[in-house]
């Protein structure tokens, strides 16, 4: 059994989590294909630091902490207490000792000429994930949000948007700088055109997934796969569960709803759409939807929805 999941970073990483406790029930032997976010990247203090590929790195393989939800278990800042001595900029990205190995490895290997891919494979050989953990370009692709100040617009990276304005600027649209040169990293299309299942877990669907789909081949790949694609809806009772994704969607001019989100995907993309119970009676043309619980609130709670997701995969796939 092929499992191929679209992930950003803390919702994704954690589904995920839940689903290889599920297929260690229920389909043991079977491989899982993780195609993370790399829109979040970004150039810091000459460190190449990507935060979602590394939020699943580090929670798949024992190495985050829980609370958080990111960056690094028993973390320790001193190396930033120095730059800010310095009075170094920025001083609003949390980088810690733990973590800055991470980034300090990624970018030597990046400048010694490996691709990103080849990064992440390296580092994971360390953390032991479980899945095979693919970003979705070797190409630089950056979200940028475009904010008005003085009268006109201006695009700020998204990690300065979302970490130092807490994503408080009220957004006009999003960018995916570079996406339209970029290429799918190898094996991204394969790993949707081959999967048994493909899932999109309840990750932010505007600069999660849907810079995930801005890499050109990869939204089709999706529409064209013979194999079932289930999402899971981040939007619970009009409300996303943590983060801000609702600050995303109104950028958009999508509600902030399940069954809004599930629209913007569409029927194109999916053929089913699990939402929670509080959003039961949610319809989406030409997708079957399921209302249960979607709270993940531990790994086991998580393990039954994905287990809710693959039991819909196949209802759909027998459906044709
Ligand atoms: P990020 O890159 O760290 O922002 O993580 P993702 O994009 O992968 O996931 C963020 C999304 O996960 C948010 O939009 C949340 O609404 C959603 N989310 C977080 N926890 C839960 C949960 O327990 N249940 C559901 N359904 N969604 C969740
Ligand atoms: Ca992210």
């Amino acid at each position: 059994v092929q499992i191929t999941v679209l992930a950003g970073g803390t919702g994704g990483a954690r589904f995920v989590r839940g689903l290889l406790r599920q297929l260690d029930r229920s389909a043991p032997g079977a491989v899982v294909t993780v195609i993370g976010n790399t829109g979040d990247d970004a150039w810091l203090f000459g460190l190449r630091v990507c935060p979602d590929l590394d939020t699943v790195m580090y929670t798949l393989g024992g190495g985050i902490n829980e609370d958080q939800g990111w960056g690094r278990a028993e973390e320790t800042f001193t190396v930033k207490a120095e730059l800010a001595a310095y009075d170094a900029q920025p001083q609003w990205f949390g980088l810690g000792d733990r973590d800055l190995a991470t980034h300090i490895l990624r970018t030597q290997l990046l400048h010694a000429g490996a691709t990103l891919s080849e990064v992440t494979a390296a580092l994971c050989a360390r953390w032991q994930p479980g899945v095979t953990l693919l970003p979705m370009s070797d190409d630089f692709v950056e979200t940028h949000v475009l904010v008005e100040r003085d009268g006109g617009q201006v695009a700020l990276h998204f990690q300065e948007w979302w970490v130092r304005h807490r994503a408080a600027l009220p957004a006009k649209g999003f960018a995916s700088v570079g996406a339209e040169a970029a290429h799918p990293a190898p094996g991204v299309l394969e790993a949707i055109k081959e999967a048994d299942v493909v899932l999109l877990p309840p990750s932010n669907p505007v600069v999660s997934i849907g810079s995930v789909l801005s890499v050109p081949g990869i939204r089709d790949a999706l529409a064209d796969t013979s194999s079932p694609v289930v999402g899971l809806s981040p939007i619970v009772g009009g409300a996303p569960l943590r983060g801000m994704a609702d600050a995303c969607l109104s950028a958009i001019g999508v509600e902030t709803s399940a069954a809004a989100v599930g629209a913007w995907y569409g029927a194109e993309l999916l053929d089913g759409w699990l939402v929670d119970e509080r959003d039961a009676g949610t319809t989406v043309p030409g997708v079957a939807v399921r209302a249960v619980p979607l709270i993940m609130s531990s790994v086991d709670a998580t393990a039954e929805m994905a287990a809710a997701a693959l039991r819909l995969a196949e209802e759909t796939r027998h459906r044709g």
